[in-house]
C-alpha cells in the first residue's frame, strides 16, 4: 500500500523526502550544495555534466533540480531542450537555474526560479523549500 504524499511540507514532510538534483561541473561549487542541503537534512543527488543528469534521470525522479547553465559539452539550455522532449513535458520537476550568467527576461519552460552566483547559502535553502511546497 502507498502513503499518501504529506500536503504540507513544511508541516508533515521531512526533507529527507525531498531528493534534490544538483548539476553542477565545478567541484568546490557542487560539494558546497551538496553539503549544505544535506546539512539541513534533504536528499540529494550531483551530476557533474547535463549528459550524467540525463542518465542519471532516467532511473530516479528528484523533487527539484538545481541547474548550472555553463556546463561541459551539453549547457544548461540543451539539457532542458533535451529532458523536455524526452519527458514529454509531463511530470518534469522543478528546476532552479544556478548561474553565474544574467536572467533572461523571460525564464525557460520549467524554470521555477533562478538563483545568481554567487549566491547566498540561506538564500538557496530557501528557494529550494519554496520549490518543492509550491509543487
Ligand atoms: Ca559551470
Amino acid at each position: 500500500m502507498i502513503e499518501p504524499l504529506p500536503t504540507s511540507a513544511e508541516q508533515d514532510s521531512p526533507r529527507a523526502l525531498v531528493q534534490v538534483l544538483v548539476i553542477e561541473d565545478e567541484d568546490p561549487i557542487r560539494r558546497l550544495i551538496r553539503d549544505t542541503l544535506e546539512g539541513e537534512g534533504f536528499g540529494v543527488q550531483t551530476a557533474r555534466s547535463a549528459e550524467d543528469a540525463l542518465t542519471m534521470l532516467a532511473q530516479t525522479d528528484p523533487s527539484v533540480i538545481l541547474l548550472d547553465l555553463r556546463l561541459p559539452g551539453m549547457d544548461g539550455f540543451a539539457f532542458l531542450e533535451a529532458y523536455r522532449a524526452r519527458r514529454d513535458g509531463a511530470g518534469l520537476p522543478p528546476v532552479i537555474i544556478v548561474s553565474a550568467l544574467r536572467p533572461r527576461e523571460t525564464l525557460p519552460e520549467g524554470v521555477v526560479d533562478y538563483l545568481r552566483k554567487p549566491f547566498d547559502l540561506d538564500d538557496l535553502i530557501a528557494r529550494v523549500e519554496r520549490s518543492v511546497i509550491s509543487e
